[in-house]
């Protein structure tokens, strides 16, 4: 009787993590608010602070 072999455990794929606030895309948009009543004046591309652009959690 042959003994078992212990089984490898398939390696698990690493993907990158999607980072949540940008979902992948590394910009956000924000409201953009002018004057002292801040009325908003549209919506602006940025980059994302979370991943700083990568599209990728840092965690
Ligand atoms: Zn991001």
């Amino acid at each position: 009787m042959a003994a078992k072999k212990p089984r490898k455990a398939p390696a698990p794929v690493l993907e990158p993590a999607e980072c949540k606030p940008c979902k992948g895309a590394g910009e956000v948009s924000r409201a953009v608010y002018v004057g002292r009543k801040r009325r908003p004046a549209g919506q602006q591309t940025g980059i994302c602070l979370a991943c700083l652009g990568s599209g990728e959690a840092t965690d």
